[in-house]
């Protein structure tokens, strides 16, 4: 199957509060964008990558020193938008017309495994859609001015990752229908959940964290140390 990844960097990573955008920090000398890149070019399954940068950025990727495997994958940089969908949006109408299967990564998770995108596109290719996702730890509450107005049980319930993959078809169609009624989703699984369509889940790996607080930086690199150390990559 012919399979391309859109890499999701527009956001404005105002939670982390660095004043210049969350994709573009450095974790271990490269940038989370870089490391989101080269995480998915490494994987044989993905052909092509698109690169979605905030406006003022267009163009600071190509300074980048990138693997060789990595310049042969991307295909473009293009702008994003306002809200996550809409970079999403503009991702997807820079792709080759013949794609069979789009995966889109956040590149705020530079810690995914080749290996971890290499299952979910499997699944993705067998079911048409499909996400990474680890189980919840803690127990979530739901709170309403600083009172717990609700535990629900933590059985059954998972936190999403990316990348999150589906066929071409049905995730502009689910595209289409979100902007015809206005619903903005937080992931892109959910517009597809929306057609009334089974997402399946694929157990990915708690280190795919997304980059969200400082801390979480520091803990990344020691991540990164760590693979180094033991040959994983
Ligand atoms: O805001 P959040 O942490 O959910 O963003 C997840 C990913 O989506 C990040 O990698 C961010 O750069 C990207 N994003 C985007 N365009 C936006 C908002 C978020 O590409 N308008």
């Amino acid at each position: 199957m012919r399979v391309a990844a859109l890499v999701l960097a527009a956001g404005r990573g105002e939670r982390f509060g660095a004043g210049q955008p969350k994709a573009f920090l450095p974790l271990a000398g490269r940038s989370l964008v870089v490391h989101s890149v080269e995480a998915l070019a490494a994987c044989d399954a993905v052909d092509w990558i698109v690169a979605v940068l905030p406006a003022a950025e267009i163009g600071r990727l190509a300074a980048a020193q990138w693997s060789p495997v990595a310049a042969g994958k991307i295909v473009a940089s293009v702008a994003g938008g306002a809200a996550r969908q809409d970079s999403m949006r503009a991702g997807l109408t820079a792709l080759p017309a013949d794609v069979e299967l789009v995966a889109i990564h956040d590149a705020a998770r530079p810690l995914v495994r080749p290996r971890d995108v290499a299952r979910v596109v499997a699944a993705a290719a067998r079911s048409g859609a499909a996400l990474l996702a680890v189980p919840v730890r803690d127990t979530l509450k739901r709170v309403r001015e600083g009172r717990v107005v609700e535990t629900p049980p933590r059985e059954g319930l998972w936190a999403a990752q990316t990348p999150q993959v589906f066929r071409a078809a049905l995730l502009r169609e689910a595209l289409a229908k979100a902007e015809a009624d206005g619903f903005q989703g937080t992931d892109d699984a959910q517009l597809v959940e929306r057609l009334g369509y089974a997402v399946e889940i694929v157990e990915g790996d708690p280190s795919n964290l997304k980059i969200t607080w400082p801390a979480d930086l520091a803990w990344a690199e020691a991540c990164l140390r760590e693979r180094r150390s033991e040959g994983i990559r």
